[in-house]
């Protein structure tokens, strides 16, 4: 019911997408504590009506309006507000009522919605890493202005912010972020030439959503990662190392300034970090697997091979430069991982195009919000022009 305060009202933005549906299952599994003021999609309008009749939200919106009447229509016996368009999942995510926003969006494309949030003073559960790599400083600005908290989703952001729990100001000396490898670690060159984008989607450990799963083949995922860090922990780019552990059960390291190294482990099971944003500072008990010590015995561990997977030093190389450069990675990464979902493009040479996009995009060291807008459309202009 609407007017019990003391549950927490949260709006879910990517209802549909894979954070979405198991944030909703987190949910459901702790009615008595959250409510679903909100869902958002951007085209999944099947499932999003499914959700509406299920978990009754104030409103739901559609990012594309062709979906709208189909939206309206399914839900008209029902007393739920129906919006359509881009512009409109930016302002439910401002609605008064509403706790906290996750941001479970793909892309570019959270980057509005979540700087609304955070100007309306919404707390913000973070899986929509990209508004981070885009614009991090701008919206690190807008949460310190607003007072607004920024709880990491992200499993390795979330492993951080777990090992720092109870830690006041005690310095960092660095951030250890794990990476799976993803599931070409052990490929050649000469075979990742060949791979297709059906064998990327197949990821060892994780089940995430086709764009994520693409990033985690390519380790674009881990640059992006290490950009998302650097703004949410405060940290430099010196400070950050990636180690790749293919087992996925350490979530990823901090190491202090004593040498004293502390982990966050568990199974890979994105449910757990969502529910501890939820939570946060709490913990609330789940039925989750546990992690078992007799079943999986070894942890083993790598470096990166950023000859193989250049993304890495790239997502570096833009996180070293700063101003509007991690916003150029961003965007040539999105166009080029379309291209390669659709077969237009082989796996290397998604890495081949991003590299010729950093040299020729224009550098901005001080970026504001249109500048980010208009990177972003050049980005996209000069990145589809190569792939022709
Ligand atoms: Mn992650």
């Amino acid at each position: 019911m609407k007017n019990e305060i003391q549950k927490k009202q949260i709006a879910i933005l990517g209802s549909t997408g894979s954070i979405g549906t198991q944030a909703l299952e987190v949910i459901s599994e702790n009615d008595s504590l959250f409510e679903i003021y909100a869902l958002t999609a951007n085209n999944q309008v099947d499932l999003l009506i499914d959700q509406a009749r299920k978990y009754n939200p104030e409103m739901v919106a559609i990012g594309n309006e062709a979906h709208y009447l189909q939206l309206k229509n399914a839900l008209s016996d029902l007393p739920i507000k129906v919006f359509a368009g881009a512009d409109s999942i930016a302002q439910v995510a401002e609605m008064q009522p509403i706790d906290m926003v996750l941001t479970a969006m793909v892309g570019y494309s959270g980057l509005k919605p979540t700087m609304n949030a955070i100007k309306a003073g919404k707390k913000i559960a973070l899986a929509n890493k990209e508004t981070l790599v885009v614009a991090g400083e701008l919206i690190c600005e807008l949460a310190a202005q607003h007072h607004v908290s920024i709880l990491p989703v992200d499993s390795e952001h979330s492993a951080i912010f777990q090992c720092l729990a109870g830690e006041g100001n005690n310095p960092i000396e660095k951030l250890i972020l794990t990476a799976s490898g993803g599931p070409f670690r052990t490929k050649t060159m000469n075979e990742l030439e060949h791979v297709t984008s059906a064998q990327a989607l197949k990821h060892p450990n994780w089940e995430m959503g086709a764009k994520v799963t693409i990033d985690s083949a390519s380790l674009m995922n881990k640059g992006f990662e290490i950009i998302e860090a650097k703004w949410l922990f405060g940290v430099s780019p010196e400070q950050i190392e990636v180690v790749v552990h293919p087992q996925s059960i350490i979530h990823s390291m901090v190491q202090f300034v004593d040498g004293s190294i502390k982990a966050q482990l568990g199974m890979p099971d994105m449910k757990l970090p969502i529910q501890y944003a939820f939570t946060y500072p709490e913990r609330l008990k789940t039925n989750f697997p546990r992690f078992d010590f007799n079943v999986c015995s070894q942890f083993t561990f790598e470096r990166p091979d950023l000859e193989r997977f250049r993304n890495l030093s790239y997502a570096y190389y833009a996180m070293e430069k700063g101003g509007n450069m991690p916003c150029v990675l961003n965007a040539a990464n999105e166009v080029v991982v379309e291209a390669f979902l659709k077969d237009k493009i082989g796996f290397l040479q998604m890495s081949d195009i991003i590299e010729d996009v950093l040299m020729k995009a224009e550098f901005v060291a001080k970026p504001n919000y249109d500048d980010y807008v208009k990177t972003d459309e050049l980005v996209r202009v000069i990145t589809r022009e190569l792939i022709k």
